[in-house]
């Protein structure tokens, strides 16, 4: 199976729910870097895990792909014993949604393998159970995501975007980055849910300058509070002539738009020489979710 990683071209965060979680309303874009994950049939459910970051990935019951086939082979009465391999091509803790790439893959595989006779719906909503970002992994394109972003509307929009991702050693926990916004809230602006009219305006018109003008997202002061250095990468991306540049979901992954793939060369080529983040990939959006690529 192959699955994309995510950008949040919108992420507007409200208060925090009852249940620990933050309201929100975001535009999710799957990008074109992706993980890779393979499932064979085993005596026992293992998981391992190459490529960039690896050693970061836990290997137990916390792992994602694993809670996902443990998920899916409880819901639909198979056996989950399965060897797992993960190849890692997004970033670890990156605000990318690698883990909820990797759950996506497992599901839509074991889906694949077992022939669950599941919906796309009942799909989503065991993801749902394994993380906020886990049905758009399974949905991929460009969405909006509402509630604490498991509620997916498609969003229509025409062309591809060429990104520049900027990749930062050491990641950034999802739940310190949301607890560092609320610690900015106790004493400045309090929360509240804005839509992406201008995003959304900018998709439908396939019109990249206004894009990268509309990107937003609450997270980027708390995630840049919790790493200062976001503040150089941010600006150099600018300064070299990004259309845009916003931290990615709870970062610590920073994505600028570029006008089309040969300024998105020019712009990696550019920031690569800068020194001011550890590794640069390139990525057009909108692709495809999760999907199974070969079955053997
Ligand atoms: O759903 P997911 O496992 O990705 O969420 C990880 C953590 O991020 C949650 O436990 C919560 O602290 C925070 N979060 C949040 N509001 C959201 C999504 C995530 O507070 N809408």
């Amino acid at each position: 199976m192959r699955a994309p990683a995510k950008l949040n071209l919108h992420l507007s965060v409200g208060q925090k729910r009852a249940d620990g979680f933050h309201d929100l309303k975001t535009v999710f874009q799957a990008v074109g870097l992706y993980d890779d994950v393979e499932l064979v049939r085993a005596d026992a459910l293992s998981v391992t895990v190459s490529g960039e970051g690896a050693d970061e990935v836990p290997l137990d019951d916390t792992n994602l792909a694993v809670r996902a086939v443990h998920l899916i082979a409880d819901r639909t009465g198979n056996d989950a014993s399965l060897a797992i391999s993960i190849r890692k091509g997004i970033p670890v803790a990156g605000g990318c949604a690698g883990g909820s790439a990797d759950a996506a893959a497992a599901l839509v595989g074991c889906d694949a393998l077992w022939g669950t006779g599941l919906s796309k719906d009942e799909l989503a909503a065991l993801g749902a159970r394994l993380g906020s970002d886990v049905p758009f992994s399974l949905h991929g394109g460009t969405a909006l995501g509402t509630g604490r972003g498991e509620q997916l509307t498609p969003v229509l929009g025409q062309g591809s975007y060429s990104w520049v991702l900027a990749l930062t050693a050491g990641g950034l926990s999802t739940p310190a980055v949301y607890g560092q916004l609320d610690k900015q809230r106790e004493t400045g602006p309090v929360g509240v849910v804005r839509d992406p009219a201008d995003v959304l305006s900018a998709l439908r018109q396939g019109d990249a300058v206004a894009l990268g003008r509309a990107l937003g997202n609450d997270l980027q002061s708390a995630a840049v509070a919790l790493k200062p250095a976001l503040r150089l990468l941010l600006e150099t991306g600018r300064d070299l002539g990004a259309l845009g540049a916003i931290v990615s979901g709870s970062g610590p992954t920073v994505a600028l738009l570029a006008r089309d793939e040969g300024h998105a060369v020019a712009l990696a080529a550019s920031l690569a020489g800068q020194g001011v983040c550890s590794a640069v990939r390139r990525a057009d959006g909108p692709v495809a979710g999760a999907r199974v690529v070969e079955a053997r």
